[in-house]
C-alpha cells in the first residue's frame, strides 16, 4: 500500500487543511464559517535558571474542552455547525490549530518579544468520534502514517522550524481536551531539552562506536528477549531496559532512519501491524482502555540526524485500575524517575494479554 491522496484546501480564517485519502476520492468542500482573523504568535522567554524556552501562549485559554458530541470541532460538518472540517466524510485530515502555541511570522508582533514561530496541526485519525489510533484498520492506519510522513516532509523545509513532534495524547488522564481521536504535530523552532539531552547522549555513542544507539540498543533488546513485546521484519516493540512508567512500550525500525521524512514504503506498510498489536496489548492489561501518551522521536531537522533515530515511546500514566501514576515530587521537581515495577515484569504481562 503505497498510494495516498492528498487534496490542500482553505479554511474559514485561512489555514491549510489537507485531506488524506487511500482511493482517489475527488474533495472541494468549502468552510462556510464567517471570516475570522487568526490569533498572533504568542513570545517566547528563556527560563535563566536553566536554560529552557517557555512558549507563552495566553490565547490558548479560550479553547474548547471536552464540548459535547453535536458540538466536536473534530467531528466532519454535517448539520448547521460547520466543524473544522468542512467535508461531511473524511479518512485522515491534517489542519493548522485553531489556538497554536507556534506559529508563523507575522508583521504584527511586538518587536520586544521573541516570537514563538514554528507550527501546530491537529491530525484527525477519522470521521467517527468514538476510537483511537489503536481502533483503526490496518489500512487507515497507514493513512495516518502517510500524513506524518508528508506532514514531516512538508514541514522540514520552513527556516524557523528545528525540530517535529508527532504524538497523540489519549485520556482525560493526560490531559486531553477533545475525545474525537486524533494526535497533534508540533513543530518548535528550537530543540527541544528533552531531545538536546538524547541528541548529546547518541552523539557520544555514535563518535564512539560508529553505531547509532538505536541501532546498539535494538540489538541488545533481541539478544535480551525478555522485554520484547511484538516484532516483524521491519519493527520491534519492547519495554525499555530502564523504563520511567510501569506501562512504557518503546517501538522502532529495524533498521535506522533519523526521521518521518526517511521512511521507505517497505517499512512503513509493515508498521500498523505492530503498531495494532502493541495497542491492544497495553488496553489488555486491565482490560480498559489505557490513558497514554505516544510520542514520535525523531531527529531534528537540521542536527545529529546521523545519531538520532525515529522510535515511539508510548508511556502510560496507569499503573493499576483506578490508580494513576502521578509526577510527584522526584520526578517533577528533579527530573529523577523511581519505578515501581520491573520492566522485565511489565513486558510479560503485556506479552500474556489475550489478543
Ligand atoms: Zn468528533
Amino acid at each position: 500500500m503505497s498510494f495516498v491522496k492528498r487534496t490542500e484546501l482553505q479554511m474559514f480564517d485561512g489555514r491549510q487543511i489537507f485531506y488524506y485519502d487511500s482511493a482517489p476520492v475527488e474533495r472541494n468542500a468549502i468552510d462556510l464559517r464567517p471570516f475570522e482573523p487568526r490569533p498572533l504568535p504568542g513570545d517566547m522567554r528563556q527560563d535563566v535558571l536553566t536554560g529552557e524556552w517557555i512558549a507563552i501562549a495566553s490565547h490558548r485559554q479560550t479553547r474548547a474542552f471536552l464540548p459535547p458530541k453535536e458540538f466536536c470541532p473534530l467531528c466532519p460538518t454535517k448539520t448547521d455547525f460547520g466543524t473544522e472540517v468542512a467535508d461531511s466524510d473524511f479518512e485522515v485530515v491534517v489542519f493548522e490549530n485553531r489556538s497554536p502555541s507556534f506559529s508563523a511570522p507575522s508583521a504584527e508582533q511586538a518587536p520586544e518579544t521573541i516570537p514563538a514561530l514554528g507550527r501546530c496541526e491537529v491530525v484527525v485519525f477519522s470521521d467517527h468520534h468514538e476510537g483511537s489510533f489503536g481502533s483503526l484498520d490496518l489500512v487507515h492506519m497507514r493513512t495516518v502514517l502517510a500524513a506524518w510522513i508528508d506532514r514531516t516532509r512538508e514541514i522540514s523545509k520552513l527556516p524557523y522550524v528545528e525540530q517535529i513532534f508527532v504524538f497523540e495524547n489519549r485520556g482525560e488522564e493526560v490531559g486531553v481536551t477533545l475525545n474525537h481521536p486524533h494526535g497533534q504535530i508540533y513543530s518548535y523552532p528550537f530543540i527541544t531539552p528533552r531531545t538536546m539531552k538524547m541528541l548529546q547522549v547518541a552523539q557520544t555513542h555514535l563518535d564512539e562506536t560508529g553505531i547509532p544507539l538505536l541501532t546498539s540498543i535494538i540489538k541488545r533488546e533481541i539478544s535480551d528477549q525478555v522485554r520484547i513485546i511484538a516484532q516483524n521484519e521491519h519493527w520491534v516493540a519492547y519495554v525499555p531496559y530502564a523504563a520511567r512508567y510501569p506501562y512504557e512500550i518503546h517501538v522502532a525500525p529495524k533498521v535506522f532512519v533519523p526521521d518521518f521524512a526517511e521512511l521507505s514504503n517497505d517499512v512503513a506498510d509493515a508498521f500498523p501491524e505492530i503498531a495494532r498489536e502493541v495497542l491492544l496489548r497495553l488496553d489488555g492489561v486491565f482490560g480498559i482502555p489505557m490513558a497514554y501518551i505516544a510520542a514520535w522521536h525523531q531527529a531534528p531537522v537540521r542536527a545529529g540526524r546521523d545519531a538520532l533515530g525515529l522510535h515511539w515511546q508510548i508511556t502510560s500514566v496507569r499503573r493499576a485500575p483506578g490508580k494513576l501514576k502521578y509526577l510527584a515530587g522526584s520526578e517533577a521537581a528533579m527530573g529523577a524517575f523511581i519505578m515501581d515495577v520491573k520492566p522485565e515484569q511489565s513486558a510479560e504481562q503485556l506479552r500474556n494479554v489475550q489478543l
